[in-house]
């Protein structure tokens, strides 16, 4: 009977990415090994996983692990597995295709990295890890095995394009992936992995924390001994050991001291799915009414995901050792999203699912723990004499940490301790909230800040003008998620929050403030005729008009009461699509000192009915609405009077 043999193509992203595989990448290519192991690995905890919903499968005395086997004549690397195994199915699913989303920007990053260790090191983070066996094999064929299925499937590819299917037989569920090696490099001993030796270095490098033995059987010959053991001259025995070649002990069972930077490293990449080294960890031992233990990480770049709505996300949670799921969000709130890592429980039932951990009355109490102990070590980072750490931390992951503010009340003020901001002070530098308080001018009671686009946006608007005059701090606060944060954050150590761009402002010491007061209010009152006309002429966008005490270079800007959202937010929610507010008024405020202003106030001190009043103070309100970075109410309107008040002074 002749084998029926299907031949698949890959798909085309597939075949691209083969290709890279293939020809571009020459160094660190061991890597291979810790992909297949890692693979192996995770099959073995879906098998141990499906154990607890149908014992049946489970075979008594079956042990669980990894298994290497080498050839040297034949030049062939076989892992076996005995998990979870793949229905033919799954073959196609999963070999032959690239579900991952980011495998298009995974290749093109892959054309445009600088160097082969940069190539290489981008393919664990993307999770094709299958794929870079064809680095070190020219054919590669695996023969796999569902659990609770009696047939097998062949899979077998030389990575030009296609691939070939057939029916086959395995013992036992699982899978068995061979690699027919290419010559080694007679100039590099790395690069030969019939070596038994090197596959010994390559796991202990990579894999020794895998939860599963990866085994392997030495063949060697020793002197043969007689019955006094003594060596007999000439003769030697035949000997195969099996050896397991990792330590398997989790890192999280560890104590910190025995925790090196490397395995952490490798653990990290392997969790996080990421190439990059993580930026610092946190192991948790947590004993007493709830047992615990937790190897958390903080990542050196920001995910790739971390601002996508609907990403996966969470921690891998354990019990007992024993994986249950790998990504449970239950475990840390969503804005420390940014934290992987592993939680290992041993009170959890072993069966727990989605639903029932959601009702769980210890997960709470696990997650209200873990954000503490990572707000805390966030703050032992910032606080320390050398603050790199954190300052990469923020650069990287700090605007995820500011939905904390709105999110997490009970860590309101600790979450506000560990934000920093740009500000008028040092464009170079950050400031906390702290050393913004430290160095309040004499007299000042609010922490002063202005939001906006960019710092360019924001540095530019007329509203700071007073606080340049005075040497008073603004923070400028530009991200999007600022406007949310600032609802919910109205003080912070007793000092209110209080935006450049509303309510009034008063500067200086009680004594100058008190004058200035006088001062405006006597003037107000002065030209109150004025700013009536002006405010009935622009009664549709404009609810109160008054004297400014925050200008001192610009004739006019416009300004919100205390609870009025800012223009930015109003930008921002007119931007997102579906939600309009509604239109609010603002309060227009002149610059007495302009000499507009006070041109304006002779005309109207000549003729209270002159029209062109009311026009200027159109164009005043244009041009405030422009110095804000808004959207005028109407261009052409604006236009047409400015192109007028032109033609005038031209012709004057
Ligand atoms: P990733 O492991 O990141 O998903 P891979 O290309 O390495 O990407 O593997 C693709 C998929 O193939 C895996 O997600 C898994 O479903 C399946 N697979 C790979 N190796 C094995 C194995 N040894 N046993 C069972 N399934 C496997």
């Amino acid at each position: 009977m002749t084998q029926h043999v299907e031949t698949h193509s890959f798909q085309a992203e597939t075949q691209q990415l083969l290709h890279l595989m293939i020809h571009s990448l020459y160094t660190n290519k061991e890597i291979f090994l810790r992909e297949l192991i890692s693979n192996a690995s995770d099959a073995l905890d879906k098998l141990r996983f499906e154990y607890l919903t149908h014992p049946e499968l489970k075979k008594d005395g079956e042990a669980l692990e990894i298994r290497l086997e080498l050839d040297k004549e034949a030049r062939t690397l076989t892992i076996h597995d005995n998990g979870i195994g793949m229905s033919k199915e799954e073959v196609i699913k999963n070999i032959g295709t690239i579900a991952h989303s980011g495998t298009k920007e995974l290749i093109t990053k892959l054309k445009a990295s600088e160097n082969q260790e940069m190539s290489a090191s981008l393919i664990g983070q993307f999770g094709v890890g299958f794929y870079s066996s064809f680095m070190v094999a020219d054919k590669v064929s695996l023969v796999t095995r569902r659990a609770g299925e009696e047939g097998a499937t062949r899979w077998t590819s030389t990575g030009d394009g296609t691939y070939e299917l057939s029916d086959a037989a395995r013992g036992t569920h699982g899978t068995s992936i061979t690699l027919h090696l290419k010559d080694a490099d007679p100039e590099n001993k790395l690069d030969d992995y019939t070596e038994l030796w090197q596959l010994k270095r390559i796991v202990k490098r990579y894999s020794d924390f895998v939860n599963f033995p990866i085994r392997t059987r030495e063949e060697r010959e020793e002197p043969k001994l007689d019955e006094e053991g003594n060596e007999i001259e000439g003769q030697v025995e035949h000997v195969i050991e099996d050896l397991t070649l990792n330590s398997m002990k989790p890192l999280w069972t560890r104590q910190e001291s025995d925790l090196k930077e490397e395995e952490l490293s490798d653990f990290y990449k392997h969790v996080a799915h990421d190439w990059r080294p993580p930026l610092t960890h946190l192991l948790l031992k947590v004993e007493g009414m709830l047992e615990y233990q937790a190897l958390l990480f903080l990542p050196s770049e920001p995910p790739h995901d971390l601002y996508y709505y609907g990403a996966e996300r969470g921690l891998q949670l354990y019990v007992r050792r024993v994986l249950i799921m790998d990504r449970c969000e239950e475990l840390l709130p969503s804005y420390l999203r940014f934290v992987r890592g592993v939680v290992d429980s041993s009170d959890l039932p072993l069966n727990v699912s989605r639903e029932l951990l959601q009702q769980d009355r210890h997960i709470p109490q696990i997650r209200k723990y873990l954000s503490r102990k990572l707000l805390d070590k966030l703050k032992e980072m910032k606080e320390a004499e050398d603050n790199a750490d954190y300052l990469k931390f923020w650069k990287a992951c700090g605007r995820a940490l500011k939905e904390g503010i709105a999110e997490d009340f009970d860590n309101r003020e600790r979450i506000a301790d560990l934000l920093l901001f740009q500000s008028s002070a040092d464009p170079e530098k950050l400031v906390s909230l702290r050393e913004y308080i430290e160095r309040m001018k004499e007299g000042q009671e609010a922490i002063y800040y202005l939001t906006g686009e960019s710092r360019e946006v924001v540095e530019k608007s007329p509203h700071l003008e007073a606080f340049k005059a005075k040497e008073v701090e603004v923070l400028y606060l530009t991200d999007a998620i600022d406007e949310i944060m600032l609802q919910h954050l109205e003080e912070y150590k007793e000092k209110k929050l209080k935006s450049v761009g509303k309510g009034e402002i008063d500067l200086g010491t009680e004594e100058e403030k008190e004058k200035a007061e006088k001062e405006r209010k006597e003037k107000q009152k002065e030209v109150a005729p004025l700013l009536e006309k002006i405010q009935e002429k622009l009664s549709d966008y404009v609810k109160e008009v008054r004297l400014s005490s925050r200008l001192t270079d610009s004739p006019v800007c416009l300004v919100g009461n205390e609870q009025d959202y800012s223009a930015h937010f109003e930008r921002l929610l007119n931007q997102s699509q579906g939600a309009k507010l509604p239109k609010q008024k603002r309060v227009m405020e002149l610059n007495p000192q302009h000499s507009i202003f006070q041109q304006l106030e002779k005309r109207f001190q000549a003729n209270s009915e002159d029209d062109s009043v009311g026009e200027y103070a159109e164009v005043l309100l244009g041009y405030a609405l422009l110095a804000e970075g808004s959207a005028l109410h109407d261009p052409h309107r604006f236009n047409q009077l400015v192109a007028n008040m032109l033609e005038r002074s031209l012709t004057a």
